[in-house]
C-alpha cells in the first residue's frame, strides 16, 4: 500500500529521522487516505519527546504538551506532532490519569480506539497495520484495538465514537465491539457534554445519519438521548403517517442536506409528539402543540449539550414553523416570512421536503407540489424586495411621531398596523400612502 503524504507531511517525517528518530503519519490520515478519502488533517506520532520536536523545527506551539502534542507550523499550517505514548490507568472511564512516553510505535497504535484509526505511515517503512485495520476496512467494520469492554471501560465516549464512525464510513460494528456497547453504555454517563456533543454532530451530518437507529438499539440513547427512544415508542395512528415518530425521524434526517443546524432540526423537529400525543374516539393520533412545546425541550436538549446560542436559535425556529403551512398565495406566503422570519428561509424549504418523505406516501406529491409553489411565490417576493417586517416599512417610529402620534406605546401600534396593510398590500409601501394611512385612521 502507497499512500501520498502530503509535501509538508513529507518535509516533517524526514527532518525528524534525519535528527534519528522514528516518524509516522497515523490514525484519521492513514485509514481516510487507505479508504480514498480526503483526510481532514494530518497528525504525525514520532519517537521524539516533546523538547525534541521543538529543538528539530523552528516554529511550533505547544497544544497539549503534558500529552506530548506540539504543533509544527509550515507557512501558518499547523501539524500535530505528538510522541509516542501509553495511556496511563484509567480510573473514571474518561481520563487517563498519566500519560507515559515510549520509544515504541506499536505500543502507541495499541492504545488507539479502532483498528482502523491504528495504522501508521511512512515513505521508509510503508503501512504499519499490527492489528488488522486493512481487513476491516475490507469487511466494513468498526472493531476496536484488543477487548472491546476494556476500552471502553478505559473511555466510554470511545462506544458513541464507534458508531459515529459506522456512519461516517457506512461500516457495521464488529459482534464483540457491539456486544461491548450493550454492556457498557451506562458508563456513558460520565462523559462530558462537550465530547458528545462533537460525535453526535459528526454522526448527524454523516452520510448515514440512520446510524441514530444504532444508538437506541445499542442503549446509548437511553443514558445520553432518552427522548430518542420516547420518539421510537411512539406510534402515529393517522392517516398522513405511516412509521413511529422515531422511523419518520430518521427517515427525515436522510431526506435533508447534511448540514448541523438542518440535521438538528429534523432530529429534533418531532421531539414533544410523545408528550402531545392524545388518541381520539376513533383512534386516531393527534400532536397538537408539539411544535411549540417541541422548541421548549428542544431548547434544553441543545443547551445541556453546549451548543452555542446561534445554532440553538436557528434550530428551534425551524422546529416551530415546520408545520406552518401558510396558503400558497403572494399575501400568505408574505405573512408565514413575517411570523416565522427571513432568517428561517430557505432552509424551512428543505425542512419541509424532508418532513414529508417520512409521512404517508400517498400524500408526498401534493404536498411536494405545495412546497414549490410556496418556494416560488417566496422568490418573487424577495425579488421584488416586498416588504415583510418593521424593518422594510416605508415610515419609521421617528416618522410617526413627526406626524404627529403620541410618543410611546402608541407608536409601535401604529407601526404594525401599518406593517399588517402592507403584508396585505405590498403597493402601499411608500411614506406618502402609509402616512396617509395614517391620519385616516380613527
Ligand atoms: P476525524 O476524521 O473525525 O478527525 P480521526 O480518526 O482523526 O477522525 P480524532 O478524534 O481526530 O479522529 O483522533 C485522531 C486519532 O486519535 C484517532 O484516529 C485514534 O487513533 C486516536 N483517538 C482519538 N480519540 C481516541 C479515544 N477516545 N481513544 C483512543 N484513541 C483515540
Ligand atoms: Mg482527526
Amino acid at each position: 500500500m502507497r499512500i501520498l503524504l502530503p509535501e509538508k507531511v513529507k518535509f516533517i517525517i524526514n527532518k525528524l529521522e534525519e535528527n534519528g528518530f522514528e516518524a509516522f503519519a497515523v490514525g484519521g490520515c492513514v485509514r481516510d487516505s487507505a479508504l480514498g478519502r480526503r483526510p481532514a488533517d494530518w497528525d504525525i506520532t514520532t519517537s521524539a519527546k516533546p523538547r525534541e520536536v521543538k529543538e528539530v523545527f523552528s516554529h511550533t506551539i505547544d497544544t497539549g504538551i503534558i500529552h506530548g502534542t506540539v504543533t509544527v507550523m509550515l507557512e501558518r499550517e499547523g501539524f500535530e506532532v505528538t510522541t509516542y505514548r501509553i495511556d496511563g490507568e484509567y480510573t473514571d472511564a474518561r481520563h487517563p490519569s498519566g500519560v507515559t512516553f515510549t520509544g515504541n510505535l506499536l505500543e502507541d497504535l495499541r492504545r488507539r480506539d479502532f483498528t482502523i484509526n491504528a495504522m501508521a505511515y511512512n515513505e521508509r517503512a510503508g503501512l504499519v497495520d499490527a492489528f488488522d485495520g486493512m481487513g476491516d476496512m475490507e469487511r466494513g467494520l468498526i472493531r476496536c484495538v484488543g477487548s472491546a469492554g476494556e476500552r471502553f471501560g478505559e473511555d466510554a465516549l470511545r462506544m458513541l465514537r464507534a458508531v459515529r464512525f459506522s456512519a461516517q464510513l457506512g461500516f457495521e460494528l464488529e459482534e464483540e465491539t457491539r456486544a461491548a456497547i450493550e454492556a457498557l453504555a451506562p458508563q456513558l454517563a460520565r462523559i462530558s457534554a462537550e465530547r458528545i456533543q462533537v460525535e453526535l454532530i459528526k454522526l448527524l451530518v454523516s452520510p448515514h445519519p440512520e446510524e441514530v437507529r444504532t444508538l437506541r438499539d445499542t442503549g446509548i440513547s437511553r443514558v445520553l438521548f432518552p427522548w430518542l427512544d420516547d420518539m421510537f415508542e411512539t406510534p402515529q395512528n393517522n392517516r398522513h403517517h405511516c412509521y413511529t415518530v422515531g422511523e419518520h425521524t430518521v427517515c427525515t434526517l436522510k431526506a435533508v442536506p447534511a448540514d448541523k443546524v438542518l440535521r438538528l432540526a429534523m432530529l429534533l423537529h418531532d421531539v414533544a409528539k410523545p408528550c402531545c400525543r392524545t388518541t381520539d374516539e376513533k383512534g386516531e393520533d393527534h400532536f397538537k402543540g408539539h411544535p411549540r412545546e417541541g422548541v421548549a425541550m428542544a431548547r434544553h436538549i441543545l443547551k445541556g449539550l453546549k451548543l452555542d446560542n446561534d445554532t440553538i436559535d436557528r434550530v428551534c425556529s425551524l422546529i416551530l414553523w415546520h408545520d406552518d403551512n401558510p396558503p400558497a398565495t403572494p399575501r400568505g406566503v408574505r405573512r408565514a416570512m413575517n411570523r416565522a422570519g427571513l432568517r428561517q428561509f430557505p432552509g424551512l424549504f428543505l425542512v419541509k421536503r424532508a418532513d414529508a418523505q417520512g409521512k404517508n406516501p400517498v400524500y408526498l406529491q401534493e404536498f411536494l407540489a405545495y412546497v414549490d409553489e410556496y418556494e416560488c411565490l417566496y422568490q418573487e417576493i424577495l425579488k421584488e424586495n416586498q416588504c415583510i417586517s418593521l424593518k422594510g416599512l416605508a415610515v419609521t417610529g421617528k416618522d410617526l411621531l413627526a406626524a404627529g402620534v403620541e410618543p410611546g406605546r402608541a407608536v409601535g401600534e401604529a407601526l404594525q398596523e401599518l406593517l399588517e396593510q402592507v403584508l396585505e398590500h405590498p403597493e402601499y409601501n411608500k411614506k406618502e400612502i402609509l402616512l396617509e394611512m395614517l391620519s385616516h385612521r380613527a
